[in-house]
């Protein structure tokens, strides 16, 4: 059985590639570890994915994409892939619990959130320490809560904690925020919301259960400690590709590297999504690369036959 397309992941550039390669006929199967819907299921709200309802939750539309895939016939498989081989005329995906054989491979499997790297975080992670907000905040129901970070991740979820917590302390590396500015006016504008500006949090402190961090300012020096209930961590995300280093060409940071059809530098193999080296990691740019490394896939074939 030699199968058209493989995709592997199942965030919106996965589903939409299942999509697109099954509504062309394709024999298509998306292969995905947990449940479909990628990082998008760890986020509340969509604002900037165009037509969404304001009170759409995201993980409703992850279920909808997934929905749309598997009607139009991608069948979604549950494995985790953990390498490839190209035989030239058909490529092999390696799962731990089979092996596919297909034409074209498709990876969307995005990224992962990054960790801190301090000590503690590992010792009080689930017991405190957390990188999801919409997985973890009504634990922190008028409680105090800290997050690190400065970027889109960091302030949309400060912003969505405001709904449980009593509290959140934003503490950030720099002085000035990385998110868009729509975001920043929302977070300065919450009385919740405070901001520690300049400084890192060196460690997280708790017996059991986070009690507080230790945070240094790193323009003065200072050093201090802040009791809080919970750290919540959006300090960036890494690419979820090691099992295809050494197969396709990446950056220093494991990000594919791919042409503007989503080509790697495998014939046959495209990439799509926050796992592609690329300017704009948004839901609707994940789905825009599916898209075309689907047709990608489906010219490649056809060229072929
Ligand atoms: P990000 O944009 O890379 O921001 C990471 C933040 O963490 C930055 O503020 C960075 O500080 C800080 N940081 C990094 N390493 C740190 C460390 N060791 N200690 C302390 N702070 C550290 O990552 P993200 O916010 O997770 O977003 C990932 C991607 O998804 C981005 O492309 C983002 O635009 C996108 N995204 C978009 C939306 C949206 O459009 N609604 C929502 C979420 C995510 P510096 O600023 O000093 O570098």
């Amino acid at each position: 059985m030699v199968y058209d397309v493989v995709i592997i992941g199942g965030g919106p550039a996965g589903l939409t590639a299942g999509l697109y390669a099954s509504r062309a006929k394709l024999n298509t199967i998306l292969i995905e570890k947990d449940r479909s819907g990628g990082q998008v299921n760890t986020t509340e709200e969509l604002e900037n994915y165009p037509g969404i309802p304001e009170d759409q939750p995201a993980p409703e539309l992850m279920e909808r994409m997934t929905q749309q895939a598997v009607n139009f016939g991608t069948k979604i498989i549950r494995d985790e892939v953990v390498g490839l081989e190209d035989f030239g005329d058909y490529k092999v995906v390696k799962g731990k619990e089979g092996e596919y054989k297909t034409k074209t491979v498709i990876i969307a499997t995005g990224a992962q959130p990054r960790l801190l790297g301090v000590p503690g975080e590992l010792e009080l992670r689930g017991k405190g320490v957390s990188y999801c907000a919409t997985c973890d905040a009504d634990f922190f129901q008028d409680l105090d809560v800290i997050v690190v970070g400065g970027g889109n991740s960091a302030i949309e979820e400060a912003i969505y904690l405001t709904r449980f917590a009593n509290k959140v302390t934003v503490i950030h590396r720099r002085d000035t925020l990385r998110a868009a500015g729509i975001l920043q006016e929302k977070a300065f504008a919450n009385e919740k919301i405070d901001f520690i500006w300049d400084s890192v949090i060196e460690e997280i402190k708790g017996d059991g259960i986070v009690e507080s961090v230790v945070i240094r300012n790193k323009k003065t020096g200072e050093v201090s400690e802040l009791e809080t209930n919970g750290v919540f961590i959006f300090v960036g995300t890494d690419p979820i590709s090691g099992f295809a280093r050494g197969f396709v060409e990446m950056d220093e940071k494991g990000y594919i590297i791919t042409d503007e059809n989503m080509e790697t530098s495998v014939k046959g193999v495209f990439a799509a999504g926050d796992v592609r080296k690329k300017f704009l990691r948004q839901v609707i740019t994940a789905a825009a690369d599916g898209a075309v490394a689907a047709a990608a896939a489906e010219k490649y074939i056809a060229e072929r036959e």
